[in-house]
Order: C-alpha cells, then sequence, then structure tokens
C-alpha cells in the first residue's frame, strides 16, 4: 500500500491532512477509484474522463494535467508493487481558512491510495446477494462522484444490518441505483437500467455493460422502472468497479427467479474485456 498527498508518496497511515483542509471540512472534492488487473489499470481512460466532468462540475480546476495525474497514479500503483489493487483519487478545494465560497486564489489538492482490491467470493457469485430498498434521499447531482457520500454511508449500513449486500435507492416508486454500484434488470429478453441522468452516477463499468450487451446483440434500453418490474424481472444484477458485474438473489427479502443466462453472458464477456483490455496496453 502506498499513499500520495499533495506533491509527495506517503506512507497510508502518515497524518498529512491540515485540519482545514476542505476535503475534510466540507467534504468539497471528488474521487474516483479504478481497478488494477494483474498490474494494469482498467478503462483508466474512462475514469479519468469522468474524473475530468465531475471536477467540472464542481467549478474546480485541475492541480495538474489531467497526463500528470494519471502518471503520478501509475507511479504510486508502481511503487506499491500491488497487482490485483484499486486506486483511489480524491481531488479537494485545498487548505484554506474555513469559509463556505472558493478559497482564492484556487489551489486544489491531490490524494491518491493504491491498496489491494476487494473482491467478490466465488460463493457470492454463484449464489447472487441479496439487496434491500431504501428512500434516495440524496441531492439532484449524483451524477457528480462527489466526497459527499453520508446518503451512501447510511444506505450500505442499513443494508448490512439486514444482512444484505446492498442497497437500492429507490425515489418516487423508481428504482435508481445502488449505494456504490449501479443496478440493472432483464426484462423480456432486454436489458434495462436508468438513463444516465443527473439522477445517478455514470457508472464506468455500467456504460462497459451496456456496449457489452450491444456487442452480443442483447437489446438494451436506458430506461427508469419501478420497484414492481425489478421484482418481477427476469434477471437483475448490480454493476461496478469492485463488484464487475453481480447477480442479485432477493430484493427486500423477497427471492428473485433464479436465471441467470443474460447475467453469465455479460460476466464472461466482461472477463474477456479485462483480457482484452490487458494485451492493449
Ligand atoms: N453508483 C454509485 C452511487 C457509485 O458510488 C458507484 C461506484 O462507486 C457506481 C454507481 C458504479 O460506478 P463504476 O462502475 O464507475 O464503479
Amino acid at each position: 500500500e502506498i499513499a500520495f498527498y499533495q506533491d509527495r508518496f506517503v506512507d497510508v497511515d502518515e497524518a498529512v491532512i491540515p485540519i482545514q483542509e476542505r476535503g475534510h471540512q466540507f467534504g468539497d472534492g471528488i474521487y474516483e477509484v479504478i481497478r488494477i488487473y494483474d498490474g494494469k489499470p482498467f478503462t483508466m481512460p474512462e475514469h479519468m474522463a469522468r474524473l475530468e466532468k465531475s471536477l467540472a462540475a464542481i467549478k474546480m480546476p485541475l492541480p495538474y494535467p489531467i497526463e500528470e495525474i494519471e502518471r503520478i497514479a501509475l507511479e504510486a500503483l508502481d511503487k506499491s508493487g500491488l497487482k490485483e489493487a484499486e486506486i483511489y483519487m480524491q481531488i479537494t478545494r485545498g487548505i484554506f481558512l474555513r469559509q463556505h465560497q472558493f478559497p482564492e486564489p484556487s489551489s486544489p489538492v491531490i490524494s491518491i491510495v493504491v491498496k489491494n482490491a476487494r473482491t467478490v467470493s466465488e460463493e457470492k457469485r454463484a449464489a447472487g446477494v441479496p439487496v434491500i430498498t431504501t428512500e434516495d434521499v440524496r441531492w439532484k447531482l449524483c451524477h457528480i462522484k462527489s466526497l459527499n457520500l453520508l446518503p451512501n454511508v447510511m444506505a450500505k449500513q442499513e443494508a448490512y444490518e439486514a444482512g444484505a449486500h446492498e442497497a437500492v435507492f429507490v425515489e418516487k416508486g423508481i428504482v435508481k441505483e445502488g449505494s456504490s454500484t449501479n443496478i440493472f434488470c432483464v426484462k423480456d429478453g432486454v436489458v434495462q437500467t436508468h438513463p444516465a441522468t443527473n439522477g445517478i452516477l455514470h457508472g464506468i463499468t455500467r456504460q462497459v455493460v451496456l456496449d457489452l450487451a450491444d456487442e452480443l446483440g442483447i437489446p438494451v434500453e436506458e430506461r427508469t422502472f419501478s420497484l414492481a418490474e425489478l421484482k418481477n424481472a427476469e434477471e437483475v444484477f448490480l454493476t461496478s468497479t469492485t463488484m464487475e458485474v453481480l447477480k442479485v438473489s432477493s430484493v427486500d427479502g423477497e427471492k428473485l427467479s433464479e436465471e441467470r443466462t443474460v447475467i453469465d453472458q455479460l460476466y464472461t464477456a466482461f472477463q474477456e474485456r479485462k483480457q482484452m483490455a490487458k494485451k492493449a496496453l
């Protein structure tokens, strides 16, 4: 494990955040999580592009050119010596006396942590995971990968206390996304997920899966669906950088169909995509 703060590599346990850091005091910043397979980053350009979009959305300039940030992240990966890893990267509006308006001049600060990847056990992959639903109490700009994750943290805790793997946000009966995942269902053979509006995070894995379905000739539709539709779907699955493509076995304790044809097809195609991406680097 290794970390980087502002302008230097540090130990992950080293105390480096000044008390008036705006990430610390306001959650004034954004982040990304990138998965490393066998020493090689997966969909890094897509993650860096989303990082730039999140920054633009909160009117924050880059601390360094994007290429330099990518270079530092890869140097950190190299220093960590890890092969199956996650790069966590966050950029905050820097260090300043505590006031709400932006500091002038702007001096954003980057921090990076490289650590071992969290993986889903084979048992969970095979059995699928239970999820619960919870009211979406978040703000209206969920497409920004903001540091303000309190509603997500609360929702995930609710899931864990219920013995579930994920909490799925539902707003006025519409299924949005998980606390750290996107959610899909298969209905009449069509792969469906919430449209990429400001109401959800535009998951990188979500897009990879939509593209893979397209390539496999499986019809896809980005449309909203209700909780009732979710419970009656042929298949339901989650996607994320760390969970990849993961079957959901029950929703709020109600067992779902055991069908997993499309999930297995997409999971296999996802593994092939990882292999291809590795070779291309
Ligand atoms: N939705 C939310 C709220 C998330 O926090 C995440 C990732 O952490 C995702 C979806 C999945 O996005 P990605 O596939 O880019 O990891």
